[in-house]
Order: structure tokens, then C-alpha cells, then sequence
């Protein structure tokens, strides 16, 4: 398509990518524009990064540029930092000889890493992309666009549809049937029949894919501004249940708590995104693993009686374990669900001082939003408990203490409305064992 056949500006182009693109191209290489951006500029849409394909090889294209970083792990890629934005350059990708895959498992991953790296001419580049929109070609050097593969049909017709024959391609990487969701969503787009029909059959394939990769996906399918939507998507699909195993057997009936408590912790993080806030996967993992936390520890309770703290100690424990099994959560973000957990049964008991050791909790905020929805959920005395602290936070020294008062009134003394959660069993004194530090 020449210039006058599609709507791509130079205005529209990061001048950045514009910079590592003209470079590439005097010194007498290939450069592009391709993927979102060329598909979101196609859509009128701003893209969020600009990525740029070449002929010039990773080590060429570093002696091209000083501000240059060679990463990656599946793909060799060079990075171009400028600031705080980075144009990322691959050099264009061809067959690989035995039609390996993308999805092995650990053992054949050092292979994998050199197979990945073969290089190949821009056609090979272009049928080795996913969806037909995704291999669109945007050359600087004369305003043209190449089309590949009809993405632009695609385009004016608002169609998610993959290169090739879908099986295959699936086949040969799980992890395009959670980019079809993703984008179909994110672009407002219908997929094609073709493209949608073996996701059902399929599904079970996310099974092979590494933990950590599919904790990189989950950040964007959930953490880009249409979590809800996508969720929603995931689960007809039938895709949620290879990556949240312990949660799906508890959506069944679209009115059950469960469901509306993960969909409203999902339309908030979405406004929070929307509305430029800070967001963390670690509060959305806390919420999709809740209610599989209290039906496990209620079994382990009843089970292998064990006392309720002891009971959601170790629940915390195995159904992080088994999470973990299907998508990696790093030791950062494990750490904080525990304590938004935890923190589940210690706001309940305000007596005294804990009410204030509370709001000085560095979690609190985030278990007091969590609160917020399981009270807005279940209603009751949760919803009581959270309409308490959210007065509580905000209210002046004299005020709180009025409050606390009132509480231990009408809790007659006992100042724990603690009744039937969880709470760590008063040990006998014991005496210290011999050799201890403190002794
Ligand atoms: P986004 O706007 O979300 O970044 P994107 O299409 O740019 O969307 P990226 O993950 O940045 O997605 O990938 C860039 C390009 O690389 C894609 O447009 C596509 O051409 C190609 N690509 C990425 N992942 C795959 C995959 N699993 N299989 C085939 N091609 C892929
Ligand atoms: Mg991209």
C-alpha cells in the first residue's frame, strides 16, 4: 500500500523509533515498523511501544547504536533505550528446520534457544506472526505499508483471525489462543470462527507452557484496563481452568459469590488502571485464590482437625503451592497475598491497641480494599466490618476513640468480634528450651 492507500503518519510514529529506523537504514539495512503498532495506528488507535524489524543482525545492530542492550531469553532481541522508552529491534525470523516449537518443555529449552535464533528473509518473518493484523509492514523509507497476510481486511472488518491453519498454530504455540482473547477484547473485534472453534478442544495445552511465561501473560490479559471482559472470556473459552484450576469448580453458577466477588475486584482494578492508579497482580491473585484458601482450610479444619489459624496457615501455604504449578508468582507478590490473607482475620479483632497498630500496618490499605469487597459481597457483619474501618481511617483522634468505646459496649467487653474466624490458640506458658538466645 503506498502512502496514499493507508492512514499511517510519521506524526503518529515515536520519533525515537523514527531515529533507530533511519540509522538502520543508512547504514544500508531493512528496518520497520511492524506488529500493534502498525495494526493500532491502522486502527486509529495509540500504540503503546514501537517495535522495529531489520535485516542487520543483533551484533550489527549494537555496533550501530551505543545505547544498545542485547536481551532475551527465547528471542535474541536488541534494545534501544532511550530514556525512559525503549524501541526494541528483532532481526526478521525464519523457519526453523524440524518445525519446532515455541511451547517445549525445560528439558529441550537450551535447544530451543538456538532454534529460536534463526534468521530468515521478511516473508518467512511475516508467516511466523500470529493474527493477520499482527504482519503489517510500515517502511519509513518510502511511506509504504506491506500486508502479508490481508490484515487489513481484518482491520475493516474488526476480525481476529490466524495465519495459517489455526490447529497448527496453536499447536505449535498455546499461548496465541490467550492473545486471541486478549485482543479481540482490547480491539473490540470478533474472532473468526476458524480462528475460535479448536480454543474449546485445545485449551488443556496451556498445561505445557512454563509457569513464568504464563505469569508474563496473565499481567497483560488482566492488568491492561479490560481485565473483567477478558476474564469473562477466558472462562467461556474454557481457558481459565489450565491456568487457575483451583478456582474455575467455583464459577460454576454465574450468581455465586465467588464469581461476583472476582468480578468486582476485576471491574475495580480496571477503573484503578483506567484512572492511571497503582495496581498490583498481587491483590488480583490474593482475590482469585480466596475463596479456594477458606474451602481448604474449612477441609483441613474439619479433615485433620486442626484449629482455624493453624488450618489457614497452612491452606495459605498449599493453595499457593498448587497455583504456582501452572503460573509462576514471584516471592514479591506471594509475600503480600499472604499478609492481605492474614490480614482478613486480624481486622475483626479492634480491641485496644491492635486498632491502631492496624492502620499501621503497611498492607492495610490493601486488605481494608479487599475487605471492601467480600463485605460488598457477602453483606452482613463483613460489610459492617468495613463500613467500621473505612470511618475508623479517616476519623480524628477523639472520634476514635468514641468508636472503640462504643465498640467494646456493644461487644460487652470482650472488644473482639471474633466470633468463628480463625484465632491463634493461647499456648500454655512454657519454659524456654535450653540454649535458646534469650534464655
Ligand atoms: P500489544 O499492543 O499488546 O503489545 P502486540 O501485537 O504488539 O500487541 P507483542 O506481544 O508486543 O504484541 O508482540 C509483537 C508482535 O510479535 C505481534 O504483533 C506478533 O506479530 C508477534 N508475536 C508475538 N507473540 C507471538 C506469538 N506467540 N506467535 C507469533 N507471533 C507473535
Ligand atoms: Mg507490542
Amino acid at each position: 500500500m503506498p502512502r496514499a492507500e493507508h492512514s499511517i503518519s510519521r506524526e503518529d510514529i515515536s520519533d525515537n523509533a523514527l531515529k533507530v529506523m533511519y540509522r538502520l537504514n543508512n547504514a544500508g539495512f531493512q528496518s520497520y515498523l511492524v506488529g500493534g503498532c502498525v495494526r493500532d495506528l491502522m486502527l486509529g488507535m495509540q500504540p503503546k511501544d514501537f517495535d522495529v524489524v531489520t535485516n542487520a543482525t543483533p551484533e550489527q545492530i549494537k555496533g550501530l547504536f551505543k545505547n544498545c542492550r542485547l536481551i532475551g531469553r527465547r528471542f535474541r532481541l536488541a534494545h534501544i533505550v532511550f530514556g525512559r522508552e525503549i524501541i526494541e529491534v528483532a532481526t526478521f525470523r525464519g523457519h526453523h528446520e524440524d518445525g519446532a516449537k515455541d511451547n517445549l518443555s525445560k528439558a529441550s529449552e537450551h535447544g530451543q534457544l538456538l532454534r529460536d535464533n534463526v534468521f530468515g528473509s521478511i516473508e518467512e518473518d511475516a508467516e511466523r506472526r500470529d493474527f493477520t493484523f499482527n504482519a503489517m509492514y510500515y517502511n519509513v523509507a518510502d511511506f509504504t505499508v506491506t500486508d502479508f497476510a490481508n490484515g487489513r481486511v481484518a482491520v475493516a472488518r474488526r476480525e481476529v483471525d490466524l495465519i495459517g491453519d489455526p490447529e497448527v498454530r496453536y499447536r505449535e504455540d498455546p499461548v496465541r489462543m490467550l492473545r486471541a482473547i486478549r485482543f479481540a477484547v482490547k480491539l473490540d473485534m470478533t474472532i473468526t470462527p476458524r480462528t475460535a472453534d479448536p480454543i474449546r478442544k485445545l485449551a488443556h495445552l496451556l498445561n505445557n507452557i512454563p509457569p513464568a511465561r504464563l505469569f508474563e501473560e496473565t499481567l497483560k490479559l488482566f492488568l491492561s484496563g479490560q481485565g473483567k471482559d477478558t476474564f469473562l472470556a477466558l472462562l467461556d473459552y474454557g481457558l481459565l481452568e489450565p491456568l487457575f484450576p483451583q478456582l474455575v469448580p467455583l464459577l460454576k453458577d454465574s450468581n455465586s459469590k465467588e464469581m461476583h466477588f472476582i468480578l468486582q475486584v476485576l471491574a475495580n482494578t480496571d477503573e484503578r488502571i483506567n484512572n492511571d492508579q497503582r495496581v498490583t497482580p498481587a491483590f488480583l491473585y490474593a482475590a482469585f485464590l480466596w475463596y479456594p484458601l477458606e474451602e481448604h482450610a474449612q477441609k483441613l479444619q474439619a479433615e485433620a482437625g486442626l484449629n482455624p489459624h493453624d488450618a489457614f496457615n497452612i491452606a495459605s501455604g498449599d493453595v499457593i503451592h498448587r497455583q504456582v504449578q501452572r503460573i509462576m508468582i514471584p516471592k514479591r507478590f506471594s509475600t503480600v497475598m499472604r499478609d492481605i490473607w492474614m490480614l482478613q482475620h486480624r481486622l475483626p479483632r479492634r480491641f485496644g491497641r491492635r486498632a491502631f497498630q492496624m492502620l499501621s500496618h503497611p498492607k492495610f490499605r490493601a486488605a481494608y480494599d479487599f475487605l471492601l469487597v467480600r463485605g460488598q459481597t457477602e453483606g452482613g457483619e463483613l460489610l459492617e466490618l468495613a463500613e467500621w474501618w473505612n470511618s475508623f481511617q479517616s476519623a480524628e483522634p477523639g472520634k476514635q476513640k468514641r468508636m472503640l468505646t462504643a465498640l467494646r459496649q456493644k461487644e460487652g467487653g470482650s472488644g473482639n468480634s471474633n466470633k468463628g474466624k480463625p484465632r491463634r490458640r493461647r499456648k500454655p506458658a512454657q519454659a524456654k528450651p535450653q540454649g535458646s538466645k534469650d534464655a
